[in-house]
């Protein structure tokens, strides 16, 4: 009966013969012995992802059923998880490997999935533990001042965010129709960063309900206003 053999790493194969050269004065080639090179690159869904997602990661994570696992090492570089896995034009899958053999992995569902599995936890157990640092004040509340307020928060600043309109989200509220991203969505990814301890302040404009000299007594301010104006294609009727 043969043995299995199982490398668990490159350094454990042997060397193997390869042919180097040419054959025309050697008839048997021009004769190595080899040891494979494992290198370690960023696989090309990674690296297309904007969010810089450890797609591979939580793939792997999904794939032996480790859904709460996966759904961490997602949010680790995605605060709006449910969010992409229904908003996201998903460049990850347009440069996935397999779409050369059939069809690219589903990433972009996998990612709504652990999203929606996720959002049980997502609620206060990711709070930063140590120090606490400055303040920072954030204008806008669309994905740019959610994601800083969220990563801020890790690192423990204390951020407050301030919003001009009524509710949070920015664009992903007033922009994204429902059937694409349904609000309860929505609430449950704002609320799991209010968890960090990030403070949203609605309806409250800056430059007219609080002067921006008031903000000097943050250490930081970051912008996010976006693009609310669309542009026109000026064509009448
Ligand atoms: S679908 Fe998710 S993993 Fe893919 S590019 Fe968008 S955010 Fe990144």
């Amino acid at each position: 009966m043969s043995k299995q053999i199982d490398f668990r790493d490159v350094s454990q194969m042997p060397s193997v013969a390869i042919s180097l050269g040419d054959m025309l004065w050697n008839k048997t080639g021009s004769w190595r012995y080899m040891r494979p090179k494992y290198e370690d690159k960023t696989p090309p869904c990674n690296a297309a992802c904007p969010a810089g997602v450890d797609i591979v990661g939580f793939m792997n994570l999904a794939r032996v059923g480790e859904f709460e696992k996966a759904w961490r090492l997602l949010r680790e570089e995605n605060p709006l998880p449910g969010v992409c896995g229904r908003a996201c034009f998903h460049p990850c899958e347009g440069r996935c490997n397999r779409g050369e053999f059939d069809e690219a992995v589903a990433i972009n569902s996998m990612e709504r999935f652990l999203a929606d599995y996720g959002a049980r936890f997502a609620k206060g157990d990711l709070g930063y533990k140590g120090k606490v640092r400055q303040k920072v004040a954030i204008v806008g509340s669309g994905p740019a001042g959610l994601s800083c307020a969220y990563f801020l928060a890790k690192m423990g600043y204390r951020v407050t965010v301030f919003e001009a309109l009524p509710q949070a989200g920015g664009i992903l509220r007033v922009g994204i129709p429902p059937y694409r991203l349904p609000k309860d969505v929505l609430e449950v990814e704002i609320a799991a960063i209010e968890a960090l301890g990030v403070k949203i302040e609605t309806n409250c404009r800056v430059g007219e309900d609080i002067k921006f000299e008031q903000l000097k007594e943050y250490a930081a301010i970051f912008i996010a206003v976006g693009v609310h104006k669309s542009k026109r294609l000026n064509i009448s009727g």
